[in-house]
């Protein structure tokens, strides 16, 4: 079977840095730097309900996020997080010995969840400078395919692919195209149009990242009412905890948060690409709250330097990112660490 390989824990990033795990600064998840102390008074009313099962519908949850994409409810199904959906829709949507296919280098879990379902990956490597797909190969795969994923705005490289290939590729298979949209509020997409207008569109959202929740696991898909019936069926009656589920219901109502963390979290990723560039490093144009930056032959020297101070970035292991580290934006103090650092870093490695 196909494995997830996962980063470092706080943990284990403390122990190499010798500082406390509270100390550590994550540069490589993506995730924001705010946290969601709104949540403690909420979280403390529910706690007194742990006792009993969350129920199994989630309808609060999926009225939320309905309501947040502007789609009915029966557009709608929850999992915990974009992780459990993506297993959901290779188990759903995906049969054994289908075909599926998706760009490389991506989010790694469409690849293990479409092995694992034990169907076939047609995979297109993107190759530098820009890592956009080339869109006949990408409308030729989508012809062949049962079910396409695509990453919009893209992960690990932050571009987002034009809405005519996207439409194009949409039109050119029989097959579903699955859209994960783990960035989209950052991007400024809404996607609503696109569920509405296609019967054979799933998009994948989550609380993760501009509404702060990524340690609550929520996420929600969006699609014709067929597909998302299927997706229903594979959904374990009890994956989100009820905890999470509350959080995710007032994390949807607050709008006027989650717009204020995606401006912090676009002006964080200014400050940071402009940091990045005057070292002489090509930045990446990007969507979402991370850059990729081309950094040379000593990137994992330098990904190893930032984890012994307690910071880690994103360093690949194979080709076409050899060179490259992907960062996400912080906050602006802990942004300006880790550009101190490897500005001192940069003139003495290799
Ligand atoms: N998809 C993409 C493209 C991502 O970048 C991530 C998180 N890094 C995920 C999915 C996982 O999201 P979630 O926390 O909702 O499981």
């Amino acid at each position: 079977m196909a494995k997830y390989l996962n980063q470092p824990s706080r943990e284990q990033i403390a122990e190499i840095a010798g500082i406390a795990p509270a100390d550590v600064i994550r540069f490589d998840h993506n995730t924001s730097p705010e946290h969601p102390d709104w949540a403690l008074p909420l979280a403390a009313e529910q706690t007194h309900w742990l006792n009993e099962y969350p129920g199994a519908d989630y309808m609060p949850l999926r009225r939320a996020a309905a309501a947040f994409a502007g789609l009915d409810v029966d557009r709608v199904v929850t999992g915990a997080g974009i992780d459990e959906l993506i297993l959901m829709v290779s188990q759903g949507l995906l049969e054994p010995g289908g075909r599926a296919a998706a760009v490389t280098p991506t989010y790694p879990l469409q690849r293990v969840a479409t092995l694992n379902r034990r169907a076939n990956l047609d995979e297109l490597m993107l190759a530098p400078p820009d890592f956009e797909p080339d869109t006949d190969t990408l409308l030729d795969a989508a012809r062949n395919a049962d079910l396409l994923w695509l990453t919009v705005p893209a992960n690990p490289v932050g571009n987002r692919m034009a809405d005519d290939v996207i439409d194009a590729a949409i039109a050119a298979t029989d097959g579903v195209v699955v859209i994960d949209a783990a960035y989209a509020e950052i991007a400024g997409d809404e996607w609503t149009s696109w569920v509405m207008d296609h019967h054979n569109v799933v998009v994948l959202r989550t609380l993760s990242k501009a509404f702060n929740l990524a340690g609550a696991r929520v996420g929600y898909a969006m699609g014709h009412p067929d597909l998302i019936d299927k997706l229903d069926r594979v959904r374990a009656p009890g994956g989100i905890s009820s905890l999470s589920a509350a959080l995710g219901v007032a994390a949807l109502g607050n709008l006027e948060a989650m717009n204020a963390t995606v401006e912090s979290l676009i002006h964080s990723r200014t400050t940071l690409a402009e940091g990045l560039s005057s070292l002489g490093w090509r930045v990446l144009p990007s969507a979402t709250n991370f850059v990729l930056c081309e950094v040379g032959s000593a990137a994992h020297a330098i990904a190893d330097a930032t984890l012994r101070q307690g910071m880690i970035v994103r360093s690949f292991h194979s080709q076409p990112l050899a060179d490259y580290l992907r960062i996400t934006a912080r906050s602006p103090e802990e942004n300006a660490k880790l550009l101190s650092l490897l500005s001192q870093g940069a003139t003495r490695l290799p």
